[in-house]
């Protein structure tokens, strides 16, 4: 299947920088997850902080999908794109008064709690309110993700989740409250995991967890094991859907779940990363002494991964013609690490030419920031 970028409308869009949603591919790609998770039990929440554009929200919505959410905002953009109350997840290492309302409120279907301090406030916001919840503790299982450290999350040294020598305690506040509900456990270990073995390792690591609890007499009714699966962003043509058969296999095939227990997932950037280009225009060319400057009118502001992560993008001149030349691709703004890619190989460059910057579906437009003024990104989905 090709997912080619429609350059012939990219051309007749007023204004760039735009973020281009293929929504084709989106569809497909939910489709694709759809067919390869549909075991016993599995249920699939959307991350909403990879990318909450209401165009991407409901159309995720409206394919059936639950939704993961990590504020407050979130919680709103997901019920005022569809999702229903009884399919939202809520986790969050640091979640405010006002938020924790919100969610007893709307009657969400778990919140995910990640320290004894988060569930004492939570049970005197239940009994303020008069209303009771239920919770899954959110795990830290010291699984190395093998992943940029900025975004691996379930390492004893992060800040997420509950240390694992901490559990009994929390389990038994649990058991004796009156208003929290304890459903189950919850893990994340980290984003854009490319390889199996991290999944492995969180689920024999579950299956540790589980049978030591269940000999105590203490069963989960769900476990989720959050997100992470990684996409190609090498290649993006050459794996437009990530591998979410081998994915859930890897799941199915070692971790034991309980007899009708649920099995979550929160997946994010592989829902959404390949459907997304960030489209820019080249405002000058620059040779300079050593180097070939492309300098194209988007920046950080639009697009911050490559700045912060130090991520790397496939960058393609739509417009080119001909030709081969190394340039490195920067933004306008006043800062060195507004750079999209050194020494990038592409099609003589001019003036005019469009680019795209692939795989920018995810942890993007989200992320954009009028930094130095800057307008925020366009976008057009179609
Ligand atoms: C970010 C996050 C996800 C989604 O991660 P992806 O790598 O985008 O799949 C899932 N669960 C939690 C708790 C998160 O913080």
């Amino acid at each position: 299947m090709d997912y080619k970028l429609p350059v012939g409308a990219f051309e007749q869009q007023p204004r760039t920088p735009f973020y281009y949603y293929d929504l084709k591919l989106l569809d497909d790609t939910l489709s694709s997850i759809r067919e390869h998770s549909a075991y016993p039990g599995y249920k699939v929440h959307y991350a909403v902080k990879a990318n909450a554009n209401p165009i991407i929200l409901k159309r995720i919505a409206d394919a059936g999908f639950g939704a993961d959410v990590v504020s407050g905002g979130e919680l709103s953009a997901a019920i005022n794109a569809g999702f229903t109350n009884d399919t939202i997840v809520y986790a969050g290492v640091g979640k405010a008064d006002w938020e924790i309302e919100l969610a007893l409120n709307k009657n969400i279907a778990c919140l995910n709690v990640e320290s004894m301090a988060e569930l004492e406030v939570i049970e005197e916001i239940c009994h303020r309110m008069g209303k009771s919840v239920c919770v899954a503790l959110r795990v830290n299982p010291n699984v190395d993700a093998h992943t940029h450290h900025y975004i691996t999350t379930g390492l004893s040294e992060n800040k997420f989740g509950i240390d694992i020598e901490k559990l009994d305690e929390i389990i038994a506040r649990c058991q004796n409250s009156d208003c929290i509900k304890l459903k189950g456990l919850h893990f994340h270990i980290g984003s854009q995991i490319t390889e199996t073995t991290p999944f492995e390792n969180l689920c024999k690591r579950i299956n540790e967890i589980q049978d030591k609890y269940n000999e105590k007499g203490i069963y989960f009714e769900t476990i989720n094991v959050g997100g992470g699966l990684g996409i190609n962003y090498d290649d993006p043509e050459a794996e437009p859907i990530p591998d979410f058969k081998s994915y859930f296999e890897t799941f199915n095939k070692h971790l034991n779940l309980r007899e009708g227990q649920e099995l979550h997932f929160e997946l994010g950037r592989s829902v959404v990363c390949q459907c997304g280009s960030l489209i820019t225009k080249v405002l000058y060319v620059k040779n300079g002494v050593v180097k070939n400057f492309v300098i194209v009118d988007a920046g950080f502001s639009d697009l911050i991964r490559p700045a912060l992560y130090q991520a790397h993008h496939k960058i393609e001149n739509l417009t080119g013609h001909g030709g081969s030349e190394k340039y490195d691709v920067v933004g306008p703004i006043c800062e060195s690490s507004d750079c999209f890619g050194e020494q990038e190989t592409l099609p003589v460059t001019h003036r005019g030419d469009l680019i795209a910057i692939r795989s920018a579906g995810a942890y993007g437009e989200i992320m954009a920031s009028q930094y130095n003024c800057r307008q925020l990104p366009d976008v057009l989905a179609k």
